[in-house]
């Protein structure tokens, strides 16, 4: 058979330089990864170590955590050490923690250029320091923590504001001939930040982390992001995310993939091809639909699995799919790759789909 195609995407990935955060490669055509911060407190290494290690079962590849005091610096050196995935530092107000998380064997470190008093007279020891110990710098300016010169300049923290205090950042960083740094623009408003991160694009070929900051409760902050994302990554602007949401990180992690994946920028895994319903629909779609996403979690293959309420759209959808379902008159008829090879009573769909779904990812053999 024909060479299979692999799945169009909406533009190609700007041109970007390739860093290292640890272990992963983040610009160039690396894919875009995921990232999310830890909530616990970094001192209690338990704790946070447990954190990582599910957001790493989550599929987070890149995880920061705080250090606001030395008792949190204390604790980077063995979090750095066993956390499966690299670490990166998140450091405000006070540089000698940036030197103590580059000790630390943290695989990078996030300063703020808005908090850092005095942050420009150091850049030359961090950038060599970081660069002795081949550590990595985020450049992370923030609308809530912009350089007060700037706000003065500006009024407020508009995109150009936000591009200029990064471009200066850089340029610091680059008068010491340090380039191993990505650069984030954040604010919590999507049109503000979709333009900052457009105008930053034009400005060098520093690879960028997105995120809108402070987003806010895991339905606000997911639209956000996914709106504020898919505008950037769709023109190929984007080398790593973090999605910002008032809830437990793993949720961050969820979303961040699920991004990705809707652009193809990730292999699609499991999806649920599920409509609407309507006044048409011969079985109550929701529950339906829900019943069998909770049945088939945690199922990590590329299944399609069509659930659909009535004879319109359903076997078309149905046959389409790796697998579905098309109900009608308190039956359905159960598709496997475009044939139907059962009909059973409404009662049974759920077992039915569940049941073909792992015969299916049994078959398929992806690890
Ligand atoms: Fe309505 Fe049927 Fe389409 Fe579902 S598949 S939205 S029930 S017409």
């Amino acid at each position: 058979g024909l060479p299979a195609l692999p799945p169009p995407v909406l533009a190609p990935r700007r041109k970007s330089r390739k860093i290292r955060v640890g272990k992963v490669e983040v610009g160039g055509d690396a894919p875009v990864s995921v990232q999310s911060m830890t909530t616990t407190p970094t001192t209690n290494i338990n704790a946070t170590l447990q954190q990582i290690a599910e957001l790493t079962a989550t599929g987070c590849d890149i995880v920061r955590v705080a250090c606001p005091s030395a008792d949190d610096a204390e604790a980077l050196p063995i979090i750095a050490k066993k956390s499966q995935i690299p670490v990166i530092a998140d450091i405000h107000f006070q540089p000698k923690y940036v030197f103590a998380a580059i000790d630390a064997g943290c695989a990078a470190v996030r300063v703020n250029p808005g908090n850092i008093r005095k942050f420009d007279d150091q850049v030359k020891e961090i950038a060599r320091a970081a660069k002795d110990a081949g550590v990595s710098i985020r450049i992370g300016v923030n609308a809530g923590s912009l350089d007060p010169r700037l706000l003065a300049k500006y009024g407020k923290a508009t995109p150009e504001a936000l591009v200029e205090s990064a471009v200066w950042e850089a340029s610091l960083f680059e008068e010491h001939d340090f380039h191993d740094f990505k650069i984030s623009v954040k604010h919590n408003d999507p049109v503000v930040m979709v333009k900052a991160y457009e105008m930053l694009a034009e400005r060098g070929d520093w690879p960028l982390h997105l995120g809108v900051t402070e987003a806010g409760p895991a339905f606000q902050g997911t639209i956000k992001s996914a709106v504020a994302f898919g505008a950037l990554l769709s023109k190929g602007i984007g080398d790593t995310i973090r999605v910002s949401l008032s809830a437990p990180p793993a949720e961050e992690v969820k979303v961040g993939l699920q991004i990705l994946q809707s652009l193809n920028l990730r292999p699609r895994k499991l999806e649920i091809v599920s409509c609407p319903s309507c006044g048409r629909a011969q079985v109550d779609v929701y529950s339906l639909a829900d019943a069998v996403t909770e049945g088939l979690q945690g199922m990590t293959v590329p299944l399609r699995v069509a659930v659909m309420g009535c004879v319109v759209n359903g076997p078309g959808e149905a046959r389409e799919a790796d697998l579905g379902v098309a109900s009608g008159n308190g039956k359905g008829q159960i598709f496997v790759r475009g044939e139907v090879i059962k009909t059973v009573p409404e009662a049974e769909i759920v077992a039915t789909l569940i049941e073909e779904a792992e015969r299916l990812a049994a078959e398929m053999d992806v690890p």
